[in-house]
C-alpha cells in the first residue's frame, strides 16, 4: 500500500481545494484549513510532511520553527513572491520550501490592463450610474492610450507580459529593471533610469518583487519626481508603496489615479468577506473615499489557467521536495 503524503494547506478557498484537488487525485491527502498560518495556527499541521501556503501566511523564523517541531519539512508556495519566507531560518531548520516563479504571467498583466481601462474611462463609475438610471457623462471623461507614455518598473514575466499588451495600445514603454531582458520586450520599449521614468510616464506600473531594497519604491520623493495627475497602478506588493504618501499625493492631485490589487496590510483584510464587520484600518478606509481610485483585493492571478498551472506546479514541487529530489523551483537562502 503506498503511503500518502500528508499536506496541510492553509488560507484555502474553496477554488484552491477543488483546482489542488484536481491536480492531485491521488498520492497527497489534502487538510484543508481555511485559517492564515501563523504562531497559533502552526499546530494544525500536526502529523504533516509539508504545508501549502499563500501570499499572507506567515513563514517568519518563529513559525517555522513551530512547523518543524510538528514534523513538517517542506513548504510549497502557491504563489510567486516569497517576501513572506524567512528562507535563511528555514535552511537552519531544514525546511525545504518551493514556489510557483511562472503561471500564467498573463493573467496579471492582463488585470492590470483592466485597471488603466477601468481608471482611464472610468467603468466603476458608469455601472453604477447607468443602473441607477442616470445617463450622464459628466466626470467621465477618458484619455487616449495611444500616444501616451507608460513607465513599468520591473520587466520579469509580468512586467514584459504588461508591455507587450501595452504595446498594442500604441504606447511609448519606459522600462526599469537591474536586469534588463530586452529580448522579452516589444519594439516600444526601452529601458531609462528610474527619474527619466518617474518624470515622463502618464501611467506608472509596479512589477518589480517586494525585498528589502524596494520596500517603499514609491514614496513622498519618488512621488515628487512624477507627473501631476500621474496613474499609479500596483498589482505587485503592497510593501512597494508607501500608502500614506501615496494618499498625501492623492489630496494634492499629484496622483489622478490609482489602482491597487495589493496593500501593505493586507494580511488583515483580504480573501475575507468582512461586509459584515467594522473595519478598522482608517488608512484602507481614507483610500476608500476617493472617488479616483479602485481597489481590489489581491484577485489579478484569479483565471482558470492560472490556477490550473498554480495547482499543477504546487503538486510537482511537494512531491520532489517531500521525496528528496531536485527541484528547480526550490528557493534558497
Ligand atoms: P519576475 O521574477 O519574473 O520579475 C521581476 C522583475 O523585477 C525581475 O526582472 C527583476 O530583475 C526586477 N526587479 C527586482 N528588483 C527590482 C527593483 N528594485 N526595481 C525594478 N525592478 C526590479 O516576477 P514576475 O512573475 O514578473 O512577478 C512580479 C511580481 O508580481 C512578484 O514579485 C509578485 O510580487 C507580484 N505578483 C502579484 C500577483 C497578484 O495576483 N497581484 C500575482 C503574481 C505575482
Amino acid at each position: 500500500m503506498t503511503t500518502l503524503l500528508q499536506v496541510t494547506v492553509y488560507s484555502t478557498q474553496p477554488y484552491d481545494a477543488d483546482f489542488l484537488r484536481q491536480a492531485a487525485v491521488t498520492g497527497i491527502q489534502w487538510h484543508f484549513v481555511g485559517e492564515a498560518l501563523n504562531l497559533q495556527t502552526a499546530s494544525l499541521a500536526a502529523g504533516s510532511q509539508a504545508v501549502c501556503v499563500f501570499v499572507n501566511d506567515d513563514l517568519s523564523a518563529s513559525v517555522l520553527a513551530a512547523l518543524r517541531q510538528q514534523g513538517v519539512g517542506a513548504v510549497a508556495l502557491r504563489c510567486a513572491g516569497f517576501n513572506n519566507v524567512d528562507l535563511k531560518a528555514a535552511s537552519q531548520l531544514g525546511i525545504r520550501v518551493a514556489r510557483v516563479p511562472a503561471y500564467s504571467p498573463e493573467a496579471v498583466a492582463e488585470h492590470c490592463v483592466a485597471m488603466i481601462l477601468c481608471l482611464n474611462r472610468k467603468l466603476h463609475k458608469a455601472y453604477n450610474r447607468v443602473r441607477d438610471d442616470n445617463f450622464s457623462l459628466q466626470g467621465l471623461i477618458g484619455f487616449n492610450l495611444a500616444g501616451k507614455t507608460v513607465g513599468l518598473i520591473g520587466t520579469g514575466r509580468i512586467g514584459a507580459a504588461t508591455a507587450r499588451i501595452l504595446h498594442g495600445f500604441g504606447m511609448q514603454i519606459l522600462c526599469y529593471d537591474p536586469k534588463p531582458q530586452p529580448e522579452l520586450l516589444p519594439p516600444s520599449a526601452r529601458y531609462v533610469e528610474l527619474t527619466q521614468l518617474y518624470h515622463d510616464s502618464d501611467i506608472i506600473s509596479l512589477h518589480c518583487p517586494l525585498t528589502p531594497d524596494s520596500h517603499h519604491l514609491i514614496n513622498a520623493v519618488s512621488l515628487a519626481q512624477m507627473k501631476n495627475g500621474v496613474m499609479l497602478i500596483n498589482t505587485s506588493r503592497g510593501g512597494l508603496i508607501d500608502t500614506k504618501a501615496v494618499i498625501a499625493a492623492l489630496k494634492n492631485h499629484k496622483i489622478g489615479l490609482l489602482g491597487l490589487d495589493v496593500y501593505e496590510q493586507e494580511a488583515d483584510l483580504f480573501f475575507k468577506d468582512l461586509s459584515d464587520q467594522m473595519i478598522s484600518d482608517e488608512v484602507f478606509q481614507r483610500l476608500l473615499t476617493f472617488p479616483n481610485v479602485l481597489i481590489t483585493g489581491h484577485q489579478a492571478f484569479l483565471t482558470q489557467e492560472a490556477l490550473t498551472q498554480i495547482s499543477q506546479t504546487t503538486v510537482q514541487n511537494l512531491q520532489l521536495l517531500c521525496t528528496g529530489a531536485a527541484c528547480s523551483n526550490e528557493l534558497t537562502s
